[in-house]
């Protein structure tokens, strides 16, 4: 299997991260449902079981937005000084979305990442073997 040059892994990666998207093939769907990884890719049979994200998009939520959010938050309230209840219409929603929204397409990173990557561990180096052996209709071509 060629090997793809980097640019292009990290605009697949974003491509099917972004539309939650099989990271093999790029039709079938990543998620069964919101932040549910589906069990195997429906068009072409990629079993997602090498997927495990854990606490990763949380993490990267908790980094990209929400601390930038919380320096917004706290600029507001200096600069401003608004009572209490404009923050229940302004903060809140913003840093509920803020942390919520993101979760999904980091997620869709992640697993296209580590399947891009083949992100290895300990234990799953069988599986990665098995899904490689298999792999005939392999997006990135032999
Ligand atoms: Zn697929």
């Amino acid at each position: 299997m060629a090997e793809i040059k980097d640019d292009g892994k990290l605009a697949w990666i974003l491509r099917s991260g972004w539309k939650g998207c099989c990271p093999r093939c790029g039709k079938g769907r990543m998620f069964a449902s919101w932040l549910k990884i589906a069990p195997e890719c429906g068009e072409c049979g990629l079993d997602y079981r090498f997927a495990s994200p854990d606490d990763g998009p949380a993490f990267f939520s908790l980094c990209i937005v929400a601390f930038p959010l919380t320096f917004l938050v706290v600029w507001f309230q200096v600069a401003v000084e608004p009572p209490m209840w404009v923050h229940l219409f302004t903060s809140v929603p913003l840093m509920m979305a803020g942390c919520l929204l993101p979760l999904r397409p980091i997620k869709g990173w992640l697993v296209a990442s580590q399947y891009v990557n083949r992100a290895q561990e300990a234990g799953t180096e069988k599986l990665w073997a098995r899904l490689h052996n298999q792999a005939s209709g392999n997006a990135f071509g032999d």
